[in-house]
């Protein structure tokens, strides 16, 4: 950056050397008041966080500068953040008067994207997790005898992926506001869906690790840390500090990945060992329900796709306090799969929900309580200021009220509520010793006194007392001097600078006594001092300095109390957040109408399910499902009809009951879900956008492998995004491979009607429909599950309801009929009832575009037109006509074309049409939207007909 080191001043060259030292970082360098940054770091600081650029100018040269103040560096920091940079914090680690020259500096702390501790930097409702990602040998067994090492060279390419694939990759994380460190390893699917689910906001990867290979984790700030500290063996000496490695952790590359995450984390926080990282806990994701990215998107835990923003996560969050908050999303994410564990907090939701008052009452006082592991986290960094102690304290002090509350729940006194009340420690000796010490209402600013109680510290009272008797003869020497001297107007006062004064004005300077020592002349009179007001102002200073110095003191030694037991304080936040859940979900199950649900049945079952996030907007129907009859259901039915929702709120539910929560529904029998699998057809996702044919195959393969006996699959129109044939083809595989091999529960929603086949055709397959009706003019969707498939033509059911004309529906009916029995072309010959009409009304179009023919005639699904040139060129022969008048109005833009879907079954004249009149016109449209096949239609096709048709309109109102 500046290349002549000898020709910088020392501050400059400081900053260069910190610089340097950080060279994948920001560095925010103190001087004064402000952090500045220089040269090409003040560019970037400036247009990042929309500071002036300006210029500092020594005998050197001059230099861009940037600067933020440092009272609120954090919404800057917050902004670098965003960007994408790591910043560092460079302070003056000496106090500027004891400096002879330059000022100390030291980075004192690294911000990154997954080493936040500032309050305002993080949200408090999810953990903040820096991850460590590293890949251990393959398992091929040849690890170990180290006999191959010769033929290691020509490994090539082909070797490495295979290694990759075997390979039993390691996982560490910590969130360095709370102390939470959690290690697992496995396989690389099971790690990264791990990465996926703890969404670590930073990731160090291991020198052997390809960025590709981890690239999942996108949302993470990627960050290669010195290699040296993946290594093993310093590695286990790093965790060493935390817990002994070989007893927590299972693996090397479990300890390489601990080792490595707890020293970029010390790192960042200054170097030294961090004392609130109290547990290095290994978990197995066997453990847990697995969600992996693709469910907890589809199910919309914790992310919505659609606009309301609604989340099962936000549905459920009643928690009274940030500690709860963070549990409950914990408890989302990693359901457990251990039935006594879900029973056991079931029992305690049980308890907490007969007993209204005594839970309102617990739930209160929870309110009460502050982020207790966060806090904790800056008490033990050194970090925390006396008002945090005080809130400490306050959460400290609803602890007994938790308690009582506690008493009064019907069977407190058994099960996890006991259990958990065992455990509830309410600290009174740290509550006790912060209230003795510190103020009630403290300052913020912990260096300038003030912050000490009165009778804490007997050596502080006694210069207290010095400062308080000095200030008192001060503020009586006015009424002494006024007598001693006669003077009436002198006054006593104090300025900073020139310290305490006996003001005279000029018209009484005669009476001044002797013993006054001038000190300042002012416009209308003199300011003088007297010896012993000297005396006793240096006295007052210096007992005041020595006071703030010592309640610094003071603070520390009782800041350092408490974080000797911040493992207390831990194992208290632990309880309040199982507390403040626990209550949440019995709470929401009272409001809402949950009910318990029960494990152990053979086969799932739900009667009078609903789905909990859509029911809190909708009117909700019921409905059941019984697995007793087979372990997979064939949901068929019209779209809009409800298959996704009631396929969803099936996968809810179990996720909800493993969580411990009540579940929405009359009666529910589960078994223990493993993991829960949902893919979603590449049409079906519009709001996803991105996916593709390939990417649902894919996703399909992971199903297919990774599902046991005990899993739920949910397919959601899988095999959509290609043509008819083969996405019914992989549709029925699919299905028979499930029902062959794997044994999952399965709920398959398909528009392939014909996949209801198998039903008849396999025990354990069993088929479901949703059904439309017909209120009024309107065709309503009953949203009611039923036995047995949807009648082959529904979709033109569908149409009848809605209206479209008989002839019509007749004519679908036969084409319909004729593709059932296989004879694309036989529909027109064979239909004897409307043949001949039928003809005739066809006749002008076929005539005018070979496509339409194609169309017609091919087969029932509007698929296999696809590529037939069905397209936007497929208007009434009326409309083209028409073209002339107006050629811009007779195509659509190639975006809002309407597929092959829409096309086929909408344009069918009305062969009465006479020449074009805005009546006829108008006619045509409506009949248009009646013959609408809305079973086949997708939303992107309704919305390219509802422009195509807003157009028709315009025209029309545009004509004469
Ligand atoms: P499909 O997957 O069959 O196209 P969806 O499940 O997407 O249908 O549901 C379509 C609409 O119907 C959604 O907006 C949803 O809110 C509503 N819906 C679905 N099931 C129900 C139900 N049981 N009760 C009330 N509304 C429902
Ligand atoms: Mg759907």
């Amino acid at each position: 950056m500046l290349d002549v080191r000898e020709e910088l001043t020392p501050m400059m060259a400081q900053y260069t050397d910190l610089c340097e030292e950080h060279d994948d970082a920001l560095v925010l360098f103190q001087v004064g008041d402000f952090y500045e940054a220089f040269c090409q770091a003040a560019e970037t600081v400036a247009r990042i966080c929309e500071v002036t650029l300006t210029k500092r100018e020594d005998s050197t040269g001059r230099y861009p500068m940037a600067g933020v103040p440092i009272d609120n560096a954090a919404s800057y920091v917050e902004r670098l953040l965003d960007s994408g940079y790591r910043v560092a914090l460079a302070d003056q680690v000496q106090p500027a008067e004891e400096a002879s020259g330059l000022v100390d500096r030291a980075v004192t702390q690294l911000i990154t994207p997954g080493t936040l501790v500032d309050d305002e930097l993080l949200d408090g409702s999810t953990a903040n997790y820096l991850g460590a990602v590293v890949r251990g040998r393959g398992d091929g067994g040849d690890g170990g005898d180290g006999g191959d090492g010769g033929d290691g060279g020509d490994d090539g390419a082909n070797g490495t992926r295979r290694a990759t694939a075997t390979a039993t990759y390691g996982l560490a994380v910590v969130d360095v506001s709370t102390g939470e460190c959690l290690v697992t390893s496995g396989d690389r699917t099971t790690v990264v869906e791990e990465i996926e689910r703890l969404a670590p906001a930073e990731l160090l990867t291991a020198p052997e690790i390809d960025l590709d290979e981890t690239a999942v984790a996108s949302g993470a700030m990627h960050t290669s840390f010195d290699p040296g500290a993946f290594d093993l063996d310093a590695a286990r000496e790093q965790v060493s500090a935390y817990a002994r490695p070989d007893a927590v952790l299972a693996s090397d590359e479990e300890i390489r990945a601990a080792g490595a995450v707890l020293a970029y984390a010390e790192y960042t926080q200054g170097g030294d060992r961090l004392d609130y990282v109290s547990r290095v806990t290994r978990f197995d994701p066997r453990e847990y329900m697995r969600l992996d990215a693709t469910a907890l998107r589809s199910l919309e835990l914790f992310e919505s796709r659609s606009r309301s923003g609604r989340t099962l996560m936000g549905t459920l969050d009643e928690t009274a306090c940030a500690l709860g908050r963070r549990r409950l999303e914990a408890w989302l994410r990693r359901p457990t799969i251990d039935r006594d564990e879900a029973e056991a907090r079931l029992d305690a939701v049980e308890a907490l929900s007969t007993e209204g008052v005594a839970r309102e009452t617990l739930r209160e006082a929870l309110r009460e309580v502050y982020d207790l592991e966060r806090l904790v986290g800056r008490v033990s960094r050194g970090r925390a200021n006396a008002r945090d102690l005080r809130s400490l304290a306050t959460t400290l002090g609803v602890v007994p009220d938790v308690r009582e509350a506690l008493e009064t729940v019907p069977d407190h006194d058994a099960g996890r509520l006991a259990t958990l009340a065992d455990r509830l420690d309410d600290c009174a000796d740290v509550r006790s010793l912060v209230e003795r010490a510190i103020v009630p209402d403290p300052p913020q600013e912990i260096t300038e006194g003030g912050v000490v109680r009165e009778g804490f510290d007997d050596e502080l009272d006694e210069i207290r007392a010095v400062e308080r008797e000095g200030r008192a003869w001060v503020s009586d020497l006015e009424a002494r001097e006024r007598e001693r001297t006669g003077i009436d107007s002198l006054e006593v006062g104090y300025t900073q600078v020139h310290g305490y004064y006996i003001e005279v004005t000029n018209p009484n300077l005669d009476s001044v006594p002797d013993d006054y020592t001038r000190r300042q002349t002012l416009k209308n009179s003199e300011r003088f001092y007297t010896p012993e007001l000297k005396r006793r102002e240096d006295e007052i200073l210096s007992a005041s300095e020595r006071a703030d110095a010592l309640e610094y003191e003071v603070f520390c030694d009782v800041r350092d109390a408490v974080a000797a037991e911040t493992e207390r304080i831990q194992e208290l936040a632990d309880v309040l957040a199982d507390l403040d859940v626990l209550a949440t979900f019995a709470g929401v199950a009272v409001e809402h109408g949950y009910t318990r649900p029960t494990f152990g049945a053979d086969a799932l079952a739900i009667e009078g399910g609903r789905h909990p996030v859509v029911e809190r907007t909708t009117e909700f129907v019921p409905n059941d499902v019984d697995f007793s009859k087979g372990e997979i259901a064939l949901v068929t039915g019209p779209n809009m009809s409800g298959k996704s929702t009631y396929m969803r709120q099936i996968a809810l539910t179990s996720i909800m009951a493993q969580a411990g929560c009540f579940v929405p529904a009359s009666e529910t029998r589960l078994r223990i879900v493993d993991r829960v699998f949902t893919r979603v057809g590449a049409s079906d996702d519009i709001a996803g956008g991105q996916s593709t044919f390939m990417r649902e195959m894919a996703e399909l393969t992971e199903v297919l492998h990774g599902a046991t006996g005990e899993s739920l699959v949910l397919l959601d129109e899988v095999g959509r995004g290609t043509s008819t044939t083969d996405g019914l083809a992989i549709a029925r595989a699919t299905t028979e491979f499930l029902h062959d091999e794997v044994g999952a529960t399965t709920l398959f929603a398909t528009h392939y009607h014909e996949l209801t086949d198998l039903a008849d055709e396999y025990d354990g397959v069993f088929a479901l429909h949703f059904t439309a009706d017909r209120a009024g003019d309107d065709v309503t969707f009953l949203h009611r599950v039923a036995e047995g498939p949807s009648s082959s033509s529904y979709g033109v059911e569908v149409a009848r309801l809605a209206g479209v004309p008989e002839r019509v529906v007749e004519r679908a009916r036969n084409l319909v009929d004729a593709a059932e029995r296989g004879d694309g072309e036989g529909g027109r010959a064979d239909d004897t009832s409307g043949g001949d009409t039928n003809a005739a009304g066809r006749e002008p179009d076929a005539s005018s575009t070979d496509g339409r023919t194609a169309a017609a005639t091919n087969g029932h699904d509007p698929r296999d037109a696809a590529g037939t040139g069905a397209g936007p060129e497929d208007v009434p022969e009326t409309e083209q006509g028409d073209a002339g008048t107006d050629p811009a109005e007779k195509t659509l833009p190639a975006s809002a074309q309407p597929t092959d879907g829409r096309a086929k079954s909408a344009p069918l004249p009305d062969p009465s049409a006479g020449p074009r009149d805005d009546t006829n016109h108008a006619r045509e449209v409506l009949a248009d939207i009646r013959a609408v096949d809305v079973a086949r239609t997708t939303p992107m096709d309704a919305l390219a007909l509802l422009h195509d048709l807003q157009r028709r309109l315009d025209d029309t109102d545009r004509e004469p």
